[in-house]
């Protein structure tokens, strides 16, 4: 299959074969192109088999057999409880807390770890605020390689920590924020044969753009409206897109959905820079949220989400750590879908901009929850009440259940 890497900022090529993560003449991010009018598509196969990240391998830029542990094939699911709260007519999830670590990053990790292995690279690293890491461990267990991870100390959820742990991940808790982890790790792999497995890295954005794939095949090749996500450090937005972009340049479906990025307040450099109109982010020293998955100040994606929420005439929108909660609570009380904080910023979101206007509510919405329940047991015990102790005898536990008068 013939690609190469791109520079978006000054145009220059790379072949597959350089390890290079940004551009080495002006740092700029690099993308993957393709000739789309040499690949093949099987339509019947496209048309009947089960949604998988492989199932659309002709679209990756992969050679060898990959490193799979059944990752995406994630539920789509119709939700008529909570489009009824929010108002909307039709509202689908996309619960990617189904895939094997319970996030979207392994979509990216199956793609990058197969890569490191193509390049002949040993050892992979990278930096995380939890779920990268744990995507990273198994993919790198599963190939056999040593993984190196680099964390904030004590800002990773729980559940994260241990899937990092387990798989036998090398984890290092770093006296830092992300950001701090991000350029130390970023050094680490520029002194020694290791291989980066940042979203920086543009091959983890290609497995991820399957998203968009996946939820353009789940509705029957038709593309939602708009899509609503939180955002991070800006891959997944930046990756969907592309899905959905390809998927037209192939003519298997005819229009882009409208890329809505939802941040948290503590934490919203994207955000800040579309109300204002600037061409890049201000960085933010500080960020905070409950929701960890996003308490990025600095997205090393920004340039190319904003390029994708710009030109898909979508938008993007913060919302305060309250509004995540009591999103949290809704997916998992009128749909019985578990996400972490960070997930449940989409539906928040979604509230929010159908409230001010911006979201029709005639529109065809899908917003992503990109990470389970179970990754940030923590947050949980803290936000709902507490289990209720009871002795032992069942007039104790009708007292319990229906008060004193039964
Ligand atoms: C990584 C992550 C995000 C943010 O994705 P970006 O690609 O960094 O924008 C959001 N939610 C969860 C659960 C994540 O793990
Ligand atoms: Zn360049």
């Amino acid at each position: 299959m013939y690609y190469y890497l791109k520079c978006i900022e000054c145009g220059a090529e790379y072949s597959k074969d350089e390890v290079i993560y940004t551009c080495s003449k002006c740092d700029g991010l690099l993308d993957v192109i393709y000739d789309y009018s040499s690949i093949e598509l099987d339509m019947e196969k496209l048309k009947t088999e089960c949604p998988s990240v492989w199932k659309y391998a002709k679209l990756l830029p992969i050679e060898r057999e990959p490193v799979t542990i059944r990752e995406g094939g994630t539920p789509l699911y119709k939700c008529d409880r909570l489009a009824e709260k929010i108002g909307i007519k039709e509202l689908y999830v996309k619960h990617e807390g189904m895939n094997p670590t319970g996030s979207f990053k392994d979509r990216g990790m199956t793609v990058g770890v197969t890569k490191a292995l193509e390049l002949g690279m040993k050892t992979v690293a990278c930096a995380s605020t939890g779920n990268t890491s744990a995507a990273l461990a198994i993919y790198g267990a599963k190939a056999g390689i040593p993984v190196i991870v680099l964390l904030p100390a004590g800002k990773v959820a729980l559940g994260k920590i241990a899937q990092a742990l387990m798989h036998g991940a090398k984890v290092l808790s770093i006296r830092g924020n992300f950001d701090d982890a991000l350029a130390l790790v970023r050094t680490l792999c520029s002194q020694e044969k290791i291989y980066l497995l940042n979203s920086i890295n543009p091959y983890r954005l290609e497995g991820q753009k399957t998203i968009g794939f996946e939820i353009a095949d789940q509705l029957g090749f038709r593309v939602p409206d708009r899509i609503v996500l939180p955002v991070g450090n800006a891959g997944n937005i930046t990756a969907i897109y592309k899905g959905f972009r390809e998927f037209k340049i192939l003519g298997i479906t005819d229009s882009l959905p409208k890329m809505t990025g939802i941040q948290a307040e503590g934490s919203c450099p994207i955000v800040k820079a579309i109300k204002s109109g600037a061409p890049e982010i201000t960085p933010e020293d500080n960020p905070e949220t409950v929701a960890t998955a996003i308490r990025i100040g600095n997205p090393v994606n920004a340039k190319k989400a904003l390029s994708a929420i710009r030109e898909s005439g979508g938008t993007a929108e913060s919302v305060t750590d309250e509004e995540i909660l009591e999103a949290q609570k809704d997916l998992a009380r009128l749909e019985g879908i578990g996400v972490e904080p960070a997930s449940a910023a989409s539906v928040a979101g979604l509230r929010k901009l159908v409230e001010m206007g911006v979201i029709g509510r005639d529109e065809t919405v899908v917003c992503i929850t990109t990470g389970h329940l179970l990754k940030d047991p923590q947050t949980v015990i803290e936000v709902c009440e507490e289990p209720t102790v009871v002795d032992a005898n069942i007039e104790s536990i009708r007292k319990a259940i229906f008060g004193n008068n039964k």
